[in-house]
C-alpha cells in the first residue's frame, strides 16, 4: 500500500499505519497485522480507550525502524539519497507525531524518549537519525507553542493521522547559521500571508510534507524580530538553487531552495520566535542532535570493540597495542551520554518555568551542550578509528569507521561551534562559576 492510498482510505477504526504496516512486515511470516497490533499498537478493540503505548512498545517500534535504516545506510550514503525506506517505516509505525498530546491524537511522549529514538537511529544510519531529529525539533516547537491556536491544533492532528514529515528552514541567504536573524519578511494581504525566501539549506526539502520556517515579522521589522510559520506542502513551492554533495550526512539531502509560500495569518505561531527559540528550538535541537551524534559515536565504539575481539582471537588472547584507544573511546562516549542525560534532566525540571528557561544560565548551558557534545562525538569516533587502525580506515572492512567519521564531522559545523562560543562569551561573563559540584 502506498502512502497516498493509505491516506485516502477514509474513516477507519485503526490508524492507517497499522494497515500500512502489513506491507512493511510483508516478508515475515510471524508478522501478520494482528501480531503487529499486538506488538506495536494499542488493543484492537475499537471501543476501548487507547492507552499510551509503553516504553517497551516504543523501543520495539524504534528497533524495527533502526533495522530498516541499517539495511540501507550504505546505499543512502553512497547515493546521497533520501532514506525513504527508513522514514516510510517510521511513518508506518507511527513515530512522527509521538510528542503530540493525547487530546490531539498523539502519545504525549517526552523529549527524553525521542532522544533515545535518535540515539538508536544514529547507530544505524546517521542521515535517517538526523532527519528524524530535525523533524522532532519542529514538532516540539509546534506542540509547545501551537496548542491553543486553532490552526495549529488542526495541524497537529493532521501530523499524527497523516504522519507528516516536517522540514526546517532557518538558514537563509548570506546569514549562514545565524538563526536569530531573518532577511525575507512575511507580506500581509488582509488575512492572507506570503513569503519568498532564499533558503540556502533545507534538509529533505523535496521529500517533506510541510515546512516550518522563520521569517522577519513584516517588511518594516528588524532582522531579529522574527515569527515562526507552518506551511503544509500544498501551500508552497520549492525551486532548487544549490545541490547537496557533501562529505557526510549525505542522505539528509540538505539542498538549497527558493521557498515561495502563501497561507493565512493563523499559520504564524502566536508567540514571537525569540521565545520559541529559547524555550523549544534550541533545547530540542541541541538535545536531539547530540543524541544522533552519540548514536554515531556508539556505532564507532562497537566497531572498535569488534576489532579488538577479532584481534584477540587471532593473537592468542592478547590485546593489541591500540587497545587504550578503545578505553578512550568508551570514556569519551560515556561523558557524551552523561552530558545529554544531564541536559535532559535540567530541561525536564524547568520545562514549565518559562522564566527559568529564558534565564542566562540555562541558555548558556543548553547552547554549550551542542559545542561539547559535537566535540566529544568527533573525539570518540577518532579514538575508535585509531583503535582499529588500517582495518577501520578501510572502506571495505566490517570494522570500517569511514561513514561514521564523515557523518560525525558535520556536528561542529551544523550551527558552527565558533559562532556559538562567540555568542555565549558575553553572557558567560555575567554568571559566576558554581560554588558546588552539582550547583
Ligand atoms: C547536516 C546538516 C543539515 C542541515 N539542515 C538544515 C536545515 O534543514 N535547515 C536549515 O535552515 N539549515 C540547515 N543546516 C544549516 C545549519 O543550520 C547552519 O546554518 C549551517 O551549518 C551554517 O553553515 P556555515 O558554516 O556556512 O555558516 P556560518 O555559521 O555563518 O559559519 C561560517 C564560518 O564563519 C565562522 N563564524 C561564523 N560566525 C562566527 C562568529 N560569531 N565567531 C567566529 N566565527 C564565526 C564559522 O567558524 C565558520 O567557519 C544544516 C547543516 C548541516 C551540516
Amino acid at each position: 500500500m502506498t502512502v497516498a492510498a493509505a491516506r485516502s482510505n477514509g474513516p477507519r477504526a485503526e490508524p492507517f499505519w497499522y494497515a500500512w504496516g502489513r506491507g512493511l512486515m510483508g516478508g515475515r511470516r510471524d508478522m501478520t497485522v494482528h501480531s503487529l497490533k499486538r506488538r506495536v499498537g494499542p488493543p484492537a478493540e475499537p471501543a476501548a480507550p487507547e492507552p499510551r503505548p509503553g516504553i517497551d512498545d516504543l523501543a520495539h517500534r524504534t528497533e524495527r525502524v533502526a533495522a530498516v535504516a541499517a539495511l540501507h545506510a550504505d546505499d543512502v550514503d553512497r547515493g546521497a539519497r533520501f532514506p525513504l525506506e527508513a522514514i516510510t517505516a517510521a511513518k508506518a509505525l507511527g513515530l512522527m507525531g509521538l510528542m503530540a498530546p493525547a487530546e490531539l491524537g498523539g502519545e504525549g511522549v517526552s523529549l527524553g524518549e525521542i532522544a533515545d529514538i535518535c540515539y538508536s537511529l544514529g547507530q544505524a544510519c546517521a542521515s535517517t537519525a538526523m532527519i528524524y531529529a530535525m523533524h522532532q525539533v519542529k514538532v516540539a516547537c509546534v506542540v509547545r507553542h501551537g496548542v491553543g491556536s486553532a490552526w495549529h491544533e488542526n495541524f497537529i492532528r493532521r501530523l499524527v493521522t497523516d504522519q507528516l514529515l516536517l522540514a526546517s528552514s532557518t538558514t537563509e541567504g548570506s546569514g549562514g547559521g545565524n538563526v536569530r536573524s531573518s532577511e525575507a519578511p512575511i507580506v500581509y494581504d488582509g488575512d492572507r500571508i506570503s513569503l519568498v525566501r532564499e533558503a540556502s539549506v533545507i534538509s529533505y526539502g523535496a521529500e517533506a510534507d510541510a515546512v516550518v520556517t522563520t521569517a522577519r515579522r513584516d517588511e518594516g521589522a528588524a532582522a531579529s524580530d522574527q515569527v515562526l510559520a507552518v506551511f503544509p506542502r500544498a501551500d508552497y513551492s520549492l525551486e532548487r538553487t544549490i545541490a547537496w554533495d557533501t562529505l557526510g550526512m549525505r542522505g539528509t539531502c540538505s539542498a538549497g531552495f527558493t521557498l515561495r509560500a502563501t497561507g493565512e495569518t493563523g499559520q504564524l505561531l502566536p508567540e514571537p520566535y525569540e521565545f520559541i527559540h529559547a524555550q523549544s528550538m534550541v533545547p530540542a535541537a541541541h538535545i536531539l542532535w547530540s543524541s544522533v551524534w552519540a548514536g554515531i559515536a556508539a556505532a564507532a565504539v562497537e566497531k572498535a570493540r569488534k576489532y579488538l575481539r577479532k584481534s584477540m582471537r587471532g593473537g592468542a588472547g592478547d590485546l593489541p597495542p591500540s587497545a587504550p584507544y578503545f578505553t578512550r573511546a568508551k570514556a569519551s562516549h560515556r561523558a557524551l551520554r552523561a552530558l545529554i542525560a544531564t541536559a535532559l534532566d535540567r530541561y525536564a525540571a524547568l520545562e514549565a518555568d518559562r522564566d527559568a528557561l529564558m534565564a542566562l544560565e540555562f541558555q548558556s548551558e543548553i547552547s554549550l551542550l551542542k559545542v561539547d557534545t559535537s566535540e566529544l562525538a568527533v573525539q570518540t569516533v577518532m579514538s575508535a578509528l585509531r583503535c582499529g587502525g588500517l582495518s577501520s580506515y578501510r572502506n571495505d572492512s566490517d570494522v570500517s569507521i569511514g561513514r561514521h567519521l564523515r557523518d560525525v564531522l558535520s556536528s561542529p559545523i551544523m550551527i558552527n561551534n565558533d559562532r556559538i562560543l562567540a555568542n555565549v562569551a558575553a553572557s558567560a561573563l555575567l554568571t559566576e562559576v558554581s560554588g558546588t559540584i552539582r550547583g
